[in-house]
């Protein structure tokens, strides 16, 4: 990541979001992703947001993270404004649908019909729907590992794995600076434990 608060931050991305983000890198929340952790032998179920600024980014990191791993490139997409934040008990239900049934069902397909025993939730920001629901990057990160425990309860998988790309803007060439880091919850947790009561009393963006 940028040492210096990058000169272009994007719409939606604080100085807070910033340091906090700072704040999960010296913490290892935020490191690079493994292939053990990856842990993507049959393929993958990646479940990320549509935003067309950042899609491909993600997609393409994440093709290129299985390719590199010597995991099979098969990814069985579930893509949809906000879907990583959708999946938790306590996520928003959008219209007034269950959007969390309907992208839980659609993970379950990847695993009946095409064998697949990996999930990667790949949220992202700054993320325009999670600033259209009100939720922080703290909260999605929350939403995600709330997420990932409904997934191995409902779906039955045993990887799920939780990324976050993070878009920091242009740098002085004018090129899109965009990072995916892999997320350790058991640092996550030892970082909320530290320094917070709980999660929800840690910093919010201004958003
Ligand atoms: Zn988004």
């Amino acid at each position: 990541m940028p040492s210096e608060v990058p000169p272009n931050l994007p719409k939606g991305f604080s100085i807070d979001d910033f340091k906090h983000i700072r704040e999960l890198r010296a913490a290892r929340v935020l490191q690079e992703i493994t292939p053990e952790a990856l842990n993507a032998v049959a393929g993958t179920i990646p479940v990320f947001c549509s935003d067309g600024d950042r899609a491909w980014d993600i997609f393409s990191h994440h093709a290129e993270t299985c390719s590199k791993a010597n995991y099979p490139v098969r990814p069985h997409i579930i893509a949809f404004p906000g879907a990583p934040l959708l999946l938790s008990e306590d996520s928003p239900k959008l219209l007034g649908m269950n959007t969390d049934e309907l992208f839980i069902y659609g993970i379950g397909t990847g695993q009946k019909l095409k064998s697949i025993t990996t999930v990667v939730l790949v949220p992202h920001w700054p993320c325009g729907m999670a600033r259209q629901l009100g939720i922080s990057l703290t909260r999605s990160l929350a939403l995600c590992f709330g997420g990932k425990k409904r997934i191995k309860k409902l779906v039955g998988i045993e990887t799920v794995v939780v990324c976050l790309h993070v878009d920091y803007g242009k740098n002085k060439h004018d090129n899109d600076v965009m990072k995916t880091y892999y997320v350790n919850r058991e640092q996550w947790v030892l970082l909320a434990a530290a320094k917070y009561a709980d999660w929800s009393a840690a910093p919010e963006p201004k958003i």
